[in-house]
């Protein structure tokens, strides 16, 4: 099984090759079709699975494919994933970066305990991706700094952790300012009754996939 017979284009699949994967893992096996095919995904995987490089790829696929139609001109914040600490998301962003270096896409980062206005700067300047934690991310929602109106993809990566750290008020607060039409995706390393709740509101008839 390879990279390009999972449906990845051929700048994706260099830049993982360049990278020194050879075949996909076992969850990227099951999340990349799943996530190209545009509906919602719920999916149990640890740390360490390849799971970033699972729905990355296929996000990254998607907002150059469905790019064609919209006016590319005009850059909006087309994919958003949210992480519970600054450093996976910072890893996660990286990763947007290294598996997106043959498109035109861009990205980026943004967490609290550092300064909000160069993550303005960077709004401002444009992006198509970006990735943050939950507290930060509402800030800027409530600042009107960031606009989300486009938003075709959301992620929400070991969203366990981001429920153990207190984060479910914020989640939920951004999901109803969210417009509605979106796929969703949710990543969890454990199902407690709460992430359940969770997936249950968010996703609609998801692929499931564990690993
Ligand atoms: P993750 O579970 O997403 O944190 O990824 C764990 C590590 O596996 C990261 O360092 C990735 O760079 C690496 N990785 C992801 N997918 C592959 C693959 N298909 N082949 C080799 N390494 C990979």
């Amino acid at each position: 099984m390879s990279f390009d017979s999972l449906g990845l284009s051929e700048p994706l699949v260099r830049a993982v090759h360049e990278l020194g994967y050879t075949s996909p893992t076992p969850i990227q096996k099951q999340a990349i079709p799943a996530v190209l095919d545009g509906g919602d995904l719920l999916a149990g995987a640890q740390t360490g699975t390849g799971k970033t490089a699972g729905f990355t790829l296929p996000i990254l696929q998607r907002l150059t494919t469905m790019q064609a139609g919209a006016n590319p001109a005009k850059r909006a914040v087309r994919a958003l994933i949210l992480t519970p600490t600054r450093e996976l998301a910072a890893q996660v962003e990286e990763s947007v970066r290294a598996y997106g270096k043959y498109l035109k896409l861009k990205s980026t980062v943004m967490f609290g305990g550092v300064g909000i206005n160069p993550q303005i700067d960077a709004l401002k300047r444009g992006v198509d991706i970006v990735v943050a934690t939950p507290g930060r991310l509402l800030d800027h929602m409530q600042q009107k700094t960031i606009d989300l109106s486009q938003l075709d993809i959301l992620v929400l990566d070991e969203a366990d952790r981001m429920l153990d750290m207190g984060f479910i008020h914020d989640i939920k607060r951004v999901l109803a300012k969210l417009p509605p039409k979106r796929q969703n995706l949710l990543f969890s390393a454990t199902f407690s009754d709460e992430i359940k709740a969770l997936a249950d509101s968010l996703l609609d008839s998801p692929a499931l996939i564990e690993v």
